[in-house]
C-alpha cells in the first residue's frame, strides 16, 4: 500500500469511478474491500489518518453484545454473532477467543446470567466460540485472581471474540488494495459535485501532502463518514436533518497486574444501567467503557474525568485492588455514531445500522459496530450498484480471507499480528539488523516496525505509527512520547524529510498525547 502510487492513480484517473467511498474507518474499509472484490473500481478518500476517527478507539472485542440481548435485540445479536464467526475465519491471526468471567455476589445473579448466557450460546449455535459454564466462587477466583472474593457467590464463563482494531482496519485496506481498490489517507472531501441532472456525480478532494485540488467522478458516492456523516450530507443539502446522535465513550488503560490472567471481567450492570469490561490486551488490562451523549463531535475527543472517575470506581467494586487516578498508563475516548431515534437515551440505542439515499447518486451508511462491518458492507454495496445501475456483482466477501490470513501467526511472536506479512518485517531486519532495536523497554514494539509502516501501510506522521500502526500511545501513553523522537528520525529518514519535520512532528505528537495521560483530568 504504498501512498504516492496510490495518488497518482487517483489524480491521473479521468474515468468515472463505479463507486468513491468517504471515511477510511471501519463501514468505509468494508465497503472498499467489498466493491473491490466484486470488480467495481473503488476509490476511498480518508480526511486524516486511517482509523483516526472511532474505528481506532473501540473496546476491541468482536462480540454478539451480551447487552444487546438483555435489551432484547435478538435479531441484532444474531447478526453480530454469525459476523462474529465469519471474521475469526477470515482473519484468524487476527480475531481470538477470549473466555469472559462475569463474577455474581448473589444467587440470584447467578441464575439470571447462567440462563442469559446459554441463550447466547443457543443463539451463536454452531459459530460459538466456547460453551457457556455456570463456575463456583473458587473457580472464579483461580480464573480471575485478582476479583473481590468478599462476599463472591460464584459465576458465569462465557466466550466472545477479541481483535486489534486498527490492524485489521489496515489489512482490510490492504485487502482492497489487493483487489485493485485505491485507497488514499490525509485526503479530505470538501465538496460533492452535481452533474447535469442535479444528481451527485463526483467529489472535490485535496491531498493535504502535496496540497493539489481535483475533482474524482463517481457513478456512486458512498458516505462512510461515521460520526462525521451529518457534515457529509450537509454538503448534499445544507437543511439535512441530523441522523446521527453521536455517544462518547472512554476507557483506561492500565498495568497487567489489575488483570494478570487470559481472562476478561465482564461487569454485568453499572449504575448507568450498561457494561463494563475489563481486558487483557497487548500486555495491559484495557477498562471500559462509557456512553455519554455529545452535542459535537470533536475531532479528537478526549475522556472526562468524570468517565474516568466512573470507570475506575465500577472497577473498583469488582477487584481487589481498586485501581487509582496514578495507575492509568493510558485513556482514549471514542464517539459512536449511533442512529437517532427520537430523543431516547443514547445507551438504550440499538448498535443497528442504516443505510440511506440523501440525494440521487449519494448514499450515507452509518451506525452498526465493528463487529458487523462486513455485513453492513454487503448491504451498502447491494444498494450503491442499484443506485448507480452497475452491473449487479454477488458479493464475495462472506468467505473471504483478509490480507494477512495465517492459520497459525502465533509463530511469529511479537509480530503475530502482522499475519502473513510478518516475514516482511523481518525480512527488514535481516537486511538492516540494527532495525531490531526495541523502541521502548515497557512495549514490544520495534524499529523495522516503523519503516514498515512508512513503506507499506500508508503511515504519515509520528502519531499514525504510534497510535495506529502500533497501539503505544493508547497502550502507555508516557512511554509513546519518549518514544516519539526515534519514531520521528526513522520515519523522516524513510520519507526524505528535513529535521524542521522531525521537530514539529515531535511537538504535535507530544500535544496530542497529552489527550491520552490523566495528568491534565
Ligand atoms: C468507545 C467505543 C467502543 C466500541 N467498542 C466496540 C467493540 O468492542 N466492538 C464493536 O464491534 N464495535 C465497537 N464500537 C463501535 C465501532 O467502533 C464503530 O461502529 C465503528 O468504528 C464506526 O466506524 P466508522 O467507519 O463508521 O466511523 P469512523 O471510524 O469514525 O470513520 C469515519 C471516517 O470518516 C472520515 N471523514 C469524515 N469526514 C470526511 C471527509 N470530508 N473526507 C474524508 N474523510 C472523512 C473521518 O476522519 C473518519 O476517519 C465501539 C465504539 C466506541 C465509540
Amino acid at each position: 500500500m504504498n501512498r504516492p502510487d496510490h495518488l497518482s492513480r487517483a489524480q491521473d484517473r479521468r474515468d468515472p469511478w463505479d463507486l468513491v467511498v468517504i471515511g477510511g474507518g471501519a463501514t468505509g474499509a468494508g465497503v472498499a474491500v467489498d466493491a473491490a472484490t466484486r470488480g467495481y473500481d473503488v476509490l476511498l478518500l480518508e480526511r486524516g489518518d486511517f482509523g483516526g476517527g472511532t474505528s481506532s478507539r473501540s473496546t476491541k472485542l468482536v462480540h454478539g453484545g451480551v447487552r444487546y440481548l438483555r435489551q432484547g435485540h435478538v435479531g441484532l445479536v444474531l447478526e453480530a454473532l454469525r459476523e462474529r464467526g465469519r471474521l475469526r475465519r477470515n482473519a484468524p491471526h487476527l480475531v481470538h477467543n477470549l473466555p469472559f468471567v462475569l463474577p455474581c455476589y448473589s444467587r440470584l445473579d447467578k441464575a439470571f446470567y447462567g440462563l442469559g448466557l446459554t441463550a447466547y450460546d443457543l443463539l451463536a449455535g454452531k459459530a460459538r466460540f466456547g460453551r457457556s459454564l455456570v463456575i463456583s466462587a473458587s473457580e472464579v477466583q483461580r480464573r480471575l485472581p485478582t476479583v473481590r472474593a468478599e462476599g463472591l457467590r460464584g459465576g458465569v464463563v462465557y466466550h466472545d471474540g477479541q481483535f486489534d482494531d486498527t490492524r485489521l482496519l489496515i489489512h482490510l485496506l490492504m485487502t482492497a488494495a489487493d483487489h485493485g481498490g485505491t485507497v488514499i489517507n490525509y485526503a479530505p472531501v470538501t465538496e460533492l459535485t452535481r452533474g447535469p441532472g442535479g444528481g451527485v456525480d463526483g467529489v472535490i478532494v485535496r491531498d493535504l501532502d502535496g496540497g493539489m485540488e481535483w475533482r474524482a467522478a463517481a457513478h456512486v458516492v458512498v458516505n462512510a463518514a461515521g460520526p462525521f456523516c451529518d457534515e457529509v450530507r450537509q454538503m448534499a443539502d445544507a437543511n439535512a436533518t441530523p441522523l446521527v446522535a453521536a455517544s462518547q465513550g472512554s476507557h483506561v488503560v492500565l498495568d497487567r497486574s489489575f488483570l494478570p490472567t487470559d481472562h476478561a471481567l465482564l461487569v454485568p450492570k453499572t449504575p448507568d444501567g450498561r457494561v463494563l469490561f475489563a481486558i487483557p490486551w497487548h500486555g495491559h488490562t484495557l477498562v471500559g467503557t462509557t456512553d455519554v451523549p455529545i452535542p459535537s463531535v470533536p475531532m479528537e475527543p478526549r475522556a472526562t474525568a468524570e468517565e474516568i472517575d466512573f470507570i475506575l470506581e465500577t472497577a473498583g467494586r469488582y477487584l481487589a485492588r481498586p485501581p487509582r487516578r496514578e495507575d492509568i498508563l493510558s485513556t482514549f475516548a471514542g464517539v459512536r455514531p449511533l442512529v437517532k431515534a427520537g430523543g431516547r437515551h443514547t445507551a438504550s440505542l440499538a448498535r443497528d445500522h442504516t443505510i440511506r439515499v440523501d440525494a440521487p447518486g449519494l448514499l450515507t451508511i452509518t451506525g452498526g459496530k465493528w463487529t458487523t462491518y462486513r455485513h453492513m458492507a454487503e448491504e451498502c454495496v447491494n444498494r450503491a450498484a442499484a443506485l448507480a445501475g452497475l452491473p449487479r456483482w454477488p458479493c464475495r466477501t462472506r468467505d473471504l480471507p483478509l490480507h494477512g490470513y495465517h492459520a497459525d501467526a502465533s509463530e511469529f511472536g511479537d509480530l503475530a499480528m502482522y499475519g502473513s506479512d510478518a516475514p516482511g518485517v523481518r525480512a527488514l531486519i535481516d537486511a538492516e539488523p540494527n532495525l531490531t532495536e526495541r523502541l521502548h523497554p515497557e512495549l514490544p514494539y520495534v524499529a523495522a516496525e516503523v519503516v514498515w509502516a512508512v513503506r507499506s501501510e500508508m503511515a504519515r506522521t509520528v502519531a499514525d505509527v504510534l497510535a495506529r500502526r502500533t497501539r503505544a500511545l493508547l497502550l502507555n501513553a508516557g512511554a509513546a512520547i519518549q518514544m516519539a523522537p526515534r519514531v520521528a528520525m526513522l520515519m523522516a529518514r524513510e520519507l526524505g524529510i528535513d529535521a524542521a519535520w522531525k521537530t514539529k512532528q515531535v511537538r504535535v505528537f507530544n500535544e496530542l498525547a497529552t489527550n491520552y495521560r490523566v495528568s491534565w483530568v
